[in-house]
């Protein structure tokens, strides 16, 4: 895999300040159902404009979940120690494109990532299995 450019840099943390200012910006939005004011009448236009805002409320609301304090750590790195961005924290190997334009903020490559989430697992099936 290439080494990361300059412009690379500059791109992934122009997503990084698009999703923290998604994250921030918004209050926590409510996924109302279609409003019903008591008229009888329906606007057949509203109808699917109204599901389209409630798909974007959700991913927005998905979005805000834990990730800010990451997204914030990214952004660091980028600006104290660009040289590491884009690496994984463990193996320092390159975490994949892919992967980082799924969440630009991962800190770890997948097969880091992975062993992390079975330690977590196993750790938590060994707290239950102790007396066991
Ligand atoms: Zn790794």
């Amino acid at each position: 895999m290439l080494p990361m450019e300059p412009r690379d840099r500059q791109r992934w943390r122009r997503e990084l300040e698009a999703l923290r200012d998604q994250t921030v910006a918004k209050p926590a939005e409510k996924i109302s159902p279609n409003r019903d004011d008591g008229s009888t009448r329906t606007d057949d236009d509203a109808q699917p404009l109204n599901e389209m805002n409630q798909v974007i409320a959700s991913r927005r609301n998905r979005l805000r979940q834990g990730s800010l304090a990451q997204i914030n750590a990214a952004l660091a790195k980028l600006g104290d120690d660009p040289e590491m961005y884009g690496l994984c924290e463990e193996c320092e190997e390159p975490i994949g494109e892919k992967r980082l334009s799924l969440m630009p903020y991962a800190e770890y490559c997948v097969s880091c990532q992975r062993r992390h989430d079975e330690q977590r697992g196993a750790a938590r099936r060994s707290l239950t299995d102790f007396r066991s």
